[in-house]
């Protein structure tokens, strides 16, 4: 059946039938109120929310579930959750599987704003958090289990530093624990199935390439058992959780086009990327895709593909200061946080970067590079006359505000933010 292959089944998810009479696409639902035929009906219909029921607004309409429906189509799930951002797709579950007394076990190379919800939210409420270093070995893993450890964390590859897992090791050493596997799996949108390598729960952050046009904020978080999802939405709605219908139906009509978006940057990225790879001023690129990457044989063994989103290590001699100028020099590649979209975008991540088990230095400033639409050339081009003021051999030429890298790193910003 050629309708069992991935890019047919995501066309035709959450659509109307083929052949009826009748708009593509699912409708664009606003709504609080929800109207009953009688009392006897809404108690009815009230006792279904595990199901995708229009109750209330806060348990979601038609465009919501067509979203459900469409990332846990991607993600090889059964269940989806739509929530208000990325890092809510992270805050949930734990929040909704976690208790008092609990311990957990993060990769150090974690997601900025995951590692401070741990050291705050978390510990406040009494989970106890150890990070790990993301390439650990499956023994000194085990042995950082204790009694307590109801959850191991995982993203695969790492914030900034692209480390690759050993997903289903973590798998191995979580379930013979009796723990759960939570995986923040938005880089490996399509490219990565944690349900086929043990993950319990999926979050994307739809905010990156589902949407993939900057203009959305926007997370999901998928299961693939009921009874997981009976803790998933209970805690979702518990938290009051509610995502605009206008940014579901965004990030709808993102995901038709997500293949082709996908395939596009992966290409041009690896182009860049081993460019890059070949530059004297370059120490070492870290891209899953290419051997100088760490954990890149588990990239090879699990994952179909790439995105867009690498970095780049640049030899000792180049400082953060250069590296920033760099970033100011290019003209094609904005400054800022985020990626999956449909720009170019170039951010120094060296300052942003925490770490408890001392893991991701990799012995020169770093870049991130977010490969967007633009003609590969073009970025090419960019990237070398970047490369000629990271040299110091020419000025920084555009206006570009000076980089408020130095200012990540202390108090509450946006450190860490991906
Ligand atoms: C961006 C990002 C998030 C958070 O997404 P938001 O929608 O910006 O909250 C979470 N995890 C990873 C890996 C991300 O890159």
């Amino acid at each position: 059946m050629t309708e069992d292959r991935f890019e047919t089944r995501l066309s035709l998810a959450s659509r109307r039938p083929v052949k009826s009479h009748g708009y593509v696409n699912p409708k664009l639902v606003r709504g609080s109120t929800v109207l009953y035929p009688s009392c006897a009906a809404r108690r009815e219909i009230g006792k279904r929310r595990l199901e995708q029921e229009e109750i209330y607004g806060l348990y979601g309409s038609e465009t919501h579930f067509a979203l459900e429906n469409v990332v846990a189509e991607i993600e090889g799930g059964t269940h989806c959750q739509i929530v208000s951002s990325g890092l809510a797709a992270i805050t949930v579950p734990l929040l909704a599987w976690l208790k008092a007394g609990d311990h957990m076990l993060v990769p150090d190379s974690v997601y900025g704003p995951t590692r401070r919800f741990c050291d705050s939210v978390l510990a406040r409420y009494g989970v106890a958090t150890t990070y790990y270093d993301p390439l650990i070995a499956e023994d000194r893993l085990a042995a950082l289990m204790r009694p307590q450890t109801t959850a191991i964390f995982s993203e695969s590859p790492g914030s900034h530093t692209f480390e690759v897992q050993d997903v289903p090791m973590l798998a191995r050493v979580a379930h013979a624990h009796g723990a759960k596997l939570f995986m923040d799996n938005t880089w490996g949108i399509r490219t990565f199935q944690p349900f086929r390598h043990g993950v319990d729960v999926s979050i994307q952050a739809l905010t990156k390439y589902v949407g993939g046009h900057s203009d959305i904020v926007l997370g999901a978080i998928t299961v693939a058992t009921d009874e997981d999802w009976a803790w998933l939405r209970a805690g979702a709605l518990d938290l009051g959780q509610y995502a605009s219908p206008d940014d579901c139906w965004l990030a709808l009509r993102g995901a038709r086009t997500l293949t082709v978006r996908l395939a596009e940057q992966e290409r041009a990225a690896l182009a860049v990327a081993t460019w890059l790879a070949d530059r004297p001023e370059v120490l070492r690129v870290l891209h899953p895709a290419l051997p100088s990457c760490p954990g890149h044989e588990f990239w090879k063994r699990d994952f179909t593909g790439a995105c867009g989103l690498f970095g780049v290590v640049f030899q000792p001699e180049h400082d953060y200061d250069a590296v920033c100028a760099m970033a100011d020099a290019l003209r094609l590649f904005g400054i800022g946080a985020s990626w999956g979209g449909y720009e170019s975008l170039a951010l120094p991540t060296t300052n942003t970067i925490t770490r408890t088990e001392g893991t991701g230095r990799f012995g020169g400033e770093m870049l991130r590079l977010q490969i967007g639409l633009e003609h590969t050339d073009d970025l090419i081009a960019d990237l070398e006359q970047g490369l000629a003021v990271l040299r110091g051999q020419a000025r920084t030429t555009c206006a570009s505000p000076p980089c408020m890298a130095g200012e990540l790193q202390d108090g509450f910003s946006p450190d860490g933010t991906a």
